[in-house]
């Protein structure tokens, strides 16, 4: 029993939240294309109703766009995973504690993930 003690680890919760969008994009030499993108991110368990208004804002912000016309997206290619890499950088620039954001253009493929740092 002490030994076990000794090993025990913390563990946070965290809380999965998805969310679906319409955008354009043009990448890599592709020719202009759309997707109904699904995005799915794990975020620290605190604060759920805020996390979910903070997600639904950003997501907000993608649905019917063409994301090349982002500045951000002049800086880094919109593939899915700086797409998700912006989702990231959005959510924690409004203060959500996110731990993994996934990105995906189909259901079989071409996910895209970013892992933030604790
Ligand atoms: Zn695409």
């Amino acid at each position: 029993m002490s030994a076990m003690m000794g090993n025990r680890r913390t563990f946070q919760f965290l809380h999965t939240l998805e969310a679906f969008f319409v955008a354009s994009h043009k990448h890599y030499g592709e020719i202009l294309h759309g997707h109904n993108f699904r995005c799915r991110i794990k975020v620290i368990f605190d604060r759920p109703a805020f996390t979910r208004t903070c997600f639904k804002q950003v997501i907000r912000g993608l649905d019917y766009q063409h994301l090349n016309r982002f500045p951000y997206f002049r800086r880094f290619t919109p593939s899915t995973e700086n797409i998700a890499q912006f989702i990231a950088e959005s959510m924690a620039g409004l203060g959500c504690d996110v731990r993994e954001v996934e990105v995906f253009e189909t259901n079989e493929c071409s996910g895209g993930v970013a892992i933030c740092g604790s």
